[in-house]
């Protein structure tokens, strides 16, 4: 590595050894139990961003040997319908997970469908009882994008204990489930959001920064601490130059590698991961309704 950079926490590198540790598990325990993990994606609509995380999903999947079976229903679907949709594959034993697609058409509530979801097919992690779970400190199904942070930081042997965690964002899906995740790591922390004042005050005492707000290259390098820790959740497309468009972080990358000792990039970072983690629930699920 070059003294003057931070060191890249390579999500992807670390999903192809979760993913072929997850694909022997599934071997050995598909000859037992006699069929392989199964997960239900539904997708309503034709919102390309969704079909193409879909696709990902579903070639992950293929990947390590879990069934993915989706669903896609036509935008005018009605909630009813896939009220009854969820309901019969929560019944539906060939299934250990269950993922609707967000965002969902207008008319929908995502949130009565998620919560309609049973707890143990929840592979993403939103139901309140898992997320009860997790303010408990119990186990449970855990939310796929913090969980996936977490696992990054332990693969990387990176020290949470006793450390100043600040997580920007305090959405249910990601900032609130995080500041959890790392409180029951022992982290002592702190949760930044719209309203909160200083915030650069906030960022630049935190060895472990989190950046989960949506907004392009937003936490520059004045906001960071020397030699800390940054992790970008953050996925914003911007418009390039030549007319097309590119992703980037949150995070002022080029800027606060220079500063940071580690840092994920976008992508090839968390998005990864999360991915990663939604197998990894699904296959928790398979061992669990089988042990
Ligand atoms: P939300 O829009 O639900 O939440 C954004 C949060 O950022 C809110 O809590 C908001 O505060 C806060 N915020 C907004 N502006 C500021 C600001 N100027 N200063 C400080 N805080 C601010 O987004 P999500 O949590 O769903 O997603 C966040 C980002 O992460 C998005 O870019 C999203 O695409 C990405 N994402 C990436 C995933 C991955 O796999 N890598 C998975 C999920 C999301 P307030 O609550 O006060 O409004």
């Amino acid at each position: 590595m070059d003294s003057t950079y931070a060191n890249i926490l390579d999500g992807k590198a670390l999903v192809q050894r979760i993913q072929a540790q997850l694909g022997e598990q599934v071997t050995q325990l598909s000859s037992t139990i006699g069929r392989s993990p199964g997960l239900a994606v539904l997708m309503v609509g034709d919102n390309p961003a969704s079909a193409a995380y879909v696709r990902g999903k579903e070639r992950a999947c293929a990947a390590v040997g879990i069934a993915s079976f989706g669903r896609h229903f036509p935008t005018n679907t009605s909630q009813k319908e896939l009220e009854q949709t969820i309901d019969a594959l929560n019944q539906d034993e060939r299934f250990d997970g269950i993922l609707v697609q967000l965002p969902l058409p207008d008319h929908l509530d995502s949130v009565s469908l998620l919560h309609q979801i049973h707890p143990d097919k929840d592979v993403d992690g939103l139901h309140p009882v898992n997320l009860g779970r997790l303010v408990r400190g119990e186990p449970g199904l855990r939310s796929c994008t913090p969980d996936g942070v977490m696992r990054l930081l332990r693969e990387y042997q990176i020290p949470v204990k006793g450390k100043q965690a600040v997580v920007v964002g305090r959405s249910i899906l990601v900032g609130k489930p995080m500041a959890l995740m790392l409180l029951e790591a022992d982290a002592t922390v702190t949760i930044a959001h719209s309203r909160s004042q200083n915030l650069k005050e906030l960022t630049q005492n935190a060895d472990i920064l989190i950046a989960a707000v949506g907004r392009p290259h937003m936490i520059t390098a004045d906001m960071v601490k020397p030699n800390s820790v940054v992790i970008d959740v953050g996925i914003n497309r911007i418009p390039t130059e030549s007319g097309k468009s590119r992703l980037v972080g949150d995070v002022d990358f080029d800027a606060v590698r220079e500063v940071a000792q580690y840092i994920t990039p976008v992508p090839g970072g968390v998005g990864a991961m999360t991915v990663a983690m939604l197998l990894h629930n699904t296959v928790l699920s398979y061992t669990r309704t089988h042990s």
